[in-house]
């Protein structure tokens, strides 16, 4: 079966000013060449510290900004240039939550105008007791459909967000950071929320965290990002187990494992260093201004997303050596 979404090569680049003349001094390369899949049914995980590309990545395979360069292909359908009319039927489908739920909310329109919204869109009308089902569905009441956003938690607020991307039932929902603003106690209950939402609408996800743990529980595939690129991608035992790129080990080094022959095998590297501008990136390997296995080569080429084992992606001329980690190992 064809993959429900598939970018290729995206970019997105934006012109930087000069804050006093507004002339246009460079570029900023926010995503630098993207490609990723995703199959139907599945979560994928893309992962990194903030301000790597993912919600700009998020921004542009949801069309909610136009891509510099690269391909986006949605359900079948070439979606990478279509205007907004175009794009209208594609909506229905393709939904995003936000990390933020009280600025993704209007904060003077009532829950039953907030969700009633993506019908209006779509020249549709809610049936009557659709509005307070959303609501059950969500964890919450029909009378709440006659409040306000601000008279909600967080938590509350967040499960509107994700009854409004539901509403329409879509095929991919795009949750970016959908729990960091949460409290650590609500985080759970809206994972847990996201997965039988899943189950029950067959959705595919597209999950969006700053730290490897958060994705370790909802991602069958997980893909790393620095700088605008995808560095390492495989499925999510095999990342954990054996990560091959150095910023990946990174990252997993943050994360505690219960297995301790898992602990003990993982290779340990310390991140040293700022993340660079990325309108003044590194040249060759963009991790190399960090990476404590960097030598003359990475500063000349840069290294391509090449599959080591089957399913296992990674952009490093000298992964790490993941034999070292594999079972049997001392
Ligand atoms: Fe480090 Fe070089 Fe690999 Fe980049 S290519 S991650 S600098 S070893
Ligand atoms: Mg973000």
């Amino acid at each position: 079966m064809t993959p429900l979404l598939e970018a290729e090569s995206l970019v997105k680049r934006f012109p930087v000013r000069h804050p006093l003349t507004r002339r246009v001094t460079g570029h900023l390369t926010a995503v630098d060449g993207v490609s990723l899949t995703v199959r139907r049914g599945e979560t994928l995980g893309l992962v990194g510290e903030s301000g790597c590309g993912k919600s700009s990545t998020a921004r542009l395979i949801t069309r909610l900004a136009e891509p510099t360069g690269g391909t986006i292909r949605f359900d079948g359908r070439d979606i990478t240039t279509m205007g907004e009319a175009a794009l209208r039927p594609v909506r229905r489908d393709l939904q995003m939550i936000f990390q933020d739920p009280f600025s993704s909310l209007n904060p003077r329109m009532t829950i039953e105008a907030i969700l009633s919204a993506p019908f209006r869109y779509q020249g549709l009308k809610p049936e009557p007791g659709q509005i307070a089902e959303l609501l059950r569905r969500v964890g919450l009441r029909p009378e709440h459909a006659e409040r306000l956003p601000h008279q909600f938690s967080g938590g509350q607020a967040q499960r509107i967000g994700i009854a409004r991307a539901l509403a329409l039932h879509p095929k991919l929902v795009v949750c970016d950071e959908p729990v960091s603003a949460l409290d650590v106690s609500v985080q759970a209950q809206i994972l847990n929320l996201l997965r039988d939402l899943q189950e029950e609408f067959e959705l595919s996800y597209v999950f969006i965290a700053h730290d490897l743990g958060a994705v370790r529980q909802v991602c069958g595939r997980i893909a790393v990002m620095y700088l605008g690129t995808i560095v390492e991608i495989a499925d999510r035992d095999e990342l954990f187990a054996r990560p091959a790129h150095p910023y990946t080990a990174a990252l997993l080094a943050a994360v505690p494992i219960p297995d301790p022959r898992i602990e003990r095998a993982r290779p340990r590297v310390v991140l040293s260093g700022d993340l660079p501008s990325p309108a003044n990136p590194p040249s060759g390997c963009p991790f190399r201004t960090r990476c404590p296995r960097a030598a003359e080569r990475c500063a000349l080429e840069r290294p391509a997303l090449a599959e080591g084992a089957p399913g296992h992606r990674v952009a490093c001329h000298f992964p790490l050596d993941t034999s070292l980690s594999r079972e049997g190992a001392p």
